[in-house]
């Protein structure tokens, strides 16, 4: 079977341009997550729409599931081919079709990086605001609906996503939603398959939102003694109306491993802030009302205006905490929470998760995007303890559940992929569960793009 899907997949692409390779098929069985590795049977890297529209359609006449694969990335298996198949690798489709200078929009390719993107922007003094950290593909991040540290002021990517080229289970090629910033004709299919991760439609092009690079920007660490104290100041900051473009919330752990690599912070528990304005008096005017806050609510240290290289390394340090968590516990599994809140809610989040790394004796760090009242956990256990790993999915489990009784979500960025799909029912209710199922019934009645992710049955 095997090669009989490898041989009609080349004869679309070219022979060098799919692969049933050992190391290939290894490398696209597995994201960032802690879930299972599964191989698919073909890796492809398409040229362009016309031939990802025919390995959907020979997919689709031969019942063979297809998987999209931007960098691999996701952090809840959503990129890992379960029911094998076709892994569709979107990397030689990675170029900027055209910079709408003028109307602050792109549309590109989805294989492009953000991050390279955002260098080209650059020369024309735009970027692409959602931020998540490691370098994913665009097609990832409309796929998972990404988020980061600057969705605070500027919004995920579904609200940075303007129209969308996407290839149907069919094989049929779509065009959806238009170039102008306000949209009302008829259902917003771009918004459905933001988010959908590749289970309803595969990108093929995108039009982005941008936003002139800021004039005056101005990065800010206020320290505290108690993570409560520093939870209470997060919410009292977004409810003074200030607008900061990121608002970050680091543990006393988060600074330890971001200071193992690259900054030299007090590790206490502190918030990384960053503000964004037309003037500098305009920033000052507000990081006056920010100390204040900080000050009510117990800091211990306030620092404000550091300069672009400071700037940059505490950024850096936020960027590679990920990096830093997985790799100082090598022989340890990890597991990583990414729930969200409505604000007032988010120093009550805080408060329990951090109760409950102590009543769990749980080892591991709390952090977030706290200025959209996203928390996230990442907690350990060595491989070889059976008891201690139940305890980081009950861990888990309970921030859940936690989250969705404050009206919030399982996942605030990361997306369901396998791991999330436990709490669907209870964040959504039965009878949505049941309106998702027959939409993607309706977009792909033969389960084969991406099966096994989102909802499954
Ligand atoms: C250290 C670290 C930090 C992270 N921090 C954040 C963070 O702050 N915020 C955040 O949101 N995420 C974060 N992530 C998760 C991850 O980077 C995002 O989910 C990202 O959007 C994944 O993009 P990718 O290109 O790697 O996609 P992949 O993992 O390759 O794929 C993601 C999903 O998109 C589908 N897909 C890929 N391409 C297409 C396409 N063209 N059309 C349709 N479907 C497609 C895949 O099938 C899969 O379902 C982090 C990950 C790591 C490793």
């Amino acid at each position: 079977m095997r090669e009989e899907i490898l041989k009609a997949i080349q004869e679309i692409v070219g022979e060098e341009h799919a692969s049933s390779a050992e190391s290939i098929i290894h490398t696209h069985g597995k994201d960032q997550s802690d879930h299972e590795r599964h191989l698919p049977d073909v890796v492809v890297w398409p040229e362009n729409t016309e031939q990802v529209s025919q390995i959907v359609k020979y997919a689709a006449a031969h019942q063979v599931a297809i998987t999209g694969w931007g960098a691999g990335s996701s952090l809840e298996g959503n990129s890992i081919p379960v029911k094998g198949g076709i892994v569709i690798n979107f990397g030689r489709m990675n170029k900027i079709l055209k910079v709408h200078e003028g109307d602050f929009q792109v549309t590109v390719q989805p294989g492009i990086f953000y991050k390279d993107m955002n260098k080209s922007l650059a020369r024309h003094g735009l970027f692409f605001p959602p931020d998540p950290g490691a370098n994913a593909s665009i097609g990832g991040m409309v796929a998972n609906n990404a988020a980061g540290t600057r969705t605070v002021k500027y919004g995920a990517t579904r609200d940075n996503v303007l129209a969308l080229e996407v290839v149907l289970p069919s094989g049929e090629v779509i065009r959806t939603g238009s170039r102008s910033i306000k949209q009302s004709a008829g259902y917003d299919l771009t918004h459905l398959i933001v988010g959908s991760e590749g289970t309803l439609g595969l990108v093929t092009e995108a039009t982005l939102k941008l936003s002139p690079l800021p004039e005056h920007f101005s990065a800010v660490l206020a320290t505290f003694e108690t993570t409560e104290e520093a939870a209470n100041a997060v919410y009292g900051v977004i409810g003074s109306g200030v607008g900061p473009a990121a608002l970050e919330l680091l543990d006393s752990e988060a600074i330890r491993f971001m200071n193992m690599r690259v900054t030299d912070l007090p590790e206490k528990p502190t918030l990384l802030m960053e503000f964004h304005g037309a003037t500098a008096a305009s920033i000052n005017a507000e990081l006056e009302l920010v100390e204040e806050i900080c000050e009510e609510c117990g800091s211990v240290r306030f620092e404000a205006g550091a300069g672009r290289d400071e700037r940059d390394r505490l950024w850096e340090g936020r960027h590679a905490l990920g990096e830093i968590l997985f790799s100082v516990y090598p022989e340890s599994n990890y597991m990583i929470t990414d729930v969200s809140v409505p604000i007032s809610e988010f120093p009550v989040l805080a408060a329990y998760t951090n109760g409950l790394f102590d009543e769990m004796d749980i080892q591991g760090t709390l952090f977030g995007h706290a200025g959209d009242g996203n928390l996230h956990t990442t907690t350990f256990a060595p491989k070889d303890d059976a008891a201690k790993n139940a305890d980081l999915h009950e861990f888990n489990s309970r921030v859940v559940q936690k989250a969705i009784e404050l009206d919030g979500t399982c996942t605030g960025e990361h997306g369901v992929g396998i791991g999330k799909q436990k709490y669907m029912v209870y964040e959504h209710g039965e009878g949505a569960i049941e309106t998702m199922k027959t939409v993607k019934k309706m977009f792909d009645p033969n389960n084969i793009f991406n099966p096994g992710k989102v909802i499954s049955f």
